[in-house]
């Protein structure tokens, strides 16, 4: 069209020549270098043709003019695609760093959801702008943005203040009750400038540190009971030694005297060197190291063995209702002597439990759980533990028995340890008490 109105306005001297040229840049723009030069092409050769054709004067000046249009088509050409180039280069540059844009803010998002330390910040009326999953399943509620955090954290507010008055950042451990139990928050709190606002703003992380606390509070005690544990159990031992002398000489006397009440003394002195080699036994069971568990063990027969001998015992009530159901066999990788001993102290504390009670009825079981571990559970209706007990039994020398050691459990406790065993105990006042033990699976 271009060229038909240079054609008819007279070609050489048409003021529509500067249309071609705008023309192809457009073209080069838009289709990129090669639109450009296609057009620049077909552009040339039409306007050739009717400047040849055309009705004017063939001078010098007329070949000047048509080589220069020419040369300009070609030019322009080649800076339309050019500058159309570069155009799609930013823009894919631009696409693309919109895109990791996109990606980081996700990936930020995803790092700031996932972290296990709960994140917030708030204003000074607390009013909360961000907060993360971990933050809300510490406190154990759901924060949305515009929620007060002070209504969940009251103790925030001191802390605020204080952090106002003495500056830097500050980090506070805390006892807080949550849901129905304590846990101990380890905070750090930093007052900022909002970048955006310029108002000021709160960052606080939070961090669960209860169980942390319970394992250093329990690694610091067994730090502690390692340490006075081989003293003692040195000492035990040595006392073992001049009791036997005692006990030999005591013996050989009530053999020679032939005063009645000065027998009955010696009896007495060796009843209680008896019951005090016992205490040492017991106690250096329980201080020997444990040495890991190898053999393949029957737990059935175990326990059957372990009945059939507190049935022998003279000194436990023989008119307990047994229940048994053992099924066999139920093999465990354990040491049978420790097992034996662990299985016999329950057994027999269950006994002592129900010497007098009216209706006195033990029950044993072993039975195989989902996860294909075997499961021994013994419960008696003696007269049960109070809280107390219950929290400290396994505890060394804790004992609510007149002449007991209180190491029956507490090395119980110990062999069951080295088993890998789960133990939980169930016990009500006057109505008895059940341990339950959880062996590992046995590798195949
Ligand atoms: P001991 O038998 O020498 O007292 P243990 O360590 O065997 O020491 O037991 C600690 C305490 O736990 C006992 O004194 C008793 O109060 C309590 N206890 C253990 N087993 C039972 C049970 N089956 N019923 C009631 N109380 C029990
Ligand atoms: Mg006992």
């Amino acid at each position: 069209m271009i060229t038909a109105l240079i054609y008819f306005s007279g070609a050489n001297q048409s003021l529509f020549l500067f249309l071609h040229l705008i023309n192809i840049l457009i073209a080069g723009l838009v289709f990129r270098a090669s639109g450009g030069l296609i057009i620049a092409l077909l552009t040339s050769s039409l306007f050739t043709v009717v400047s040849v054709l055309g009705p004017e004067l063939k001078a010098l000046n007329y070949f000047m003019i048509l080589g220069l249009n020419n040369v300009a088509y070609f030019l322009i050409a080649g800076l339309g695609g050019y500058l159309s180039e570069q155009l799609f280069k930013v823009d894919t540059q631009l696409v693309q760093t919109g895109f990791s844009l996109k990606q980081m803010q996700e990936l930020n998002q995803f790092v700031l959801s996932n972290i296990p330390l709960g994140l917030m910040s708030f204003d000074d009326q607390g009013t909360v702008m961000q907060s993360n999953q971990s933050l809300h399943q510490i406190l154990e509620c759901p924060l949305g943005t515009a929620d007060n955090i002070l209504i969940p954290f009251p103790e925030l507010k001191t802390l605020m203040d204080q952090e106002v008055n003495r500056g830097g950042e500050q980090r506070n451990e805390i006892v807080k009750v949550i849901g129905n139990q304590e846990k101990i928050l380890g905070l750090t709190l930093t007052r900022t400038l909002n970048p955006l606002s310029g108002k000021p703003l709160w960052i606080g992380l939070v961090e669960d540190l209860t169980r942390l606390k319970k394992l250093e509070l329990s690694l610091r005690q067994s730090e502690k009971m390692a340490a006075v544990g081989g003293l003692a159990a040195g000492i035990a031992h040595e006392i073992r030694n001049p009791l036997a002398g005692i006990s030999g000489s005591v013996e050989l006397l009530s053999q020679t005297t032939a005063n009645d009440d000065d027998r009955k003394l010696m009896k007495i002195i060796l009843r209680e060197i008896d019951r005090l080699n016992h205490l040492i036994t017991e106690f250096l069971d329980y201080a020997r190291p444990e040495e890991p568990p190898r053999e393949v063990v029957d737990l059935s027969s175990l326990l059957k063995e372990v009945l059939a001998m507190t049935r022998l015992n003279q000194q436990l009530r023989q008119d307990v209702l047994l229940e048994i159901k053992i099924v066999e066999p139920n093999l465990v990788i354990g040491k049978k002597d420790k097992l034996k001993q662990a299985f016999l102290n329950i057994i027999i504390n269950a006994y002592q439990a129900l010497q007098d009670v009216a209706a006195p009825k033990l029950s044993v079981e072993t039975s195989v759980n989902s996860a294909g571990k075997v499961v021994v559970r013994i419960k008696d209706s003696g007269v049960g533990m109070k809280p107390e007990t219950l929290r400290r039994m396994f505890e060394p020398f804790h004992t609510t028995k007149p002449k007991g050691t209180g190491l029956g459990l507490a090395l119980t406790h110990k062999i069951l340890e080295t088993h890998n065993v789960e133990v939980s105990v169930e016990s009500a006042l006057g109505q008895g008490t059940e341990f339950t033990l959880i062996f590992p699976c046995p590798p195949a």
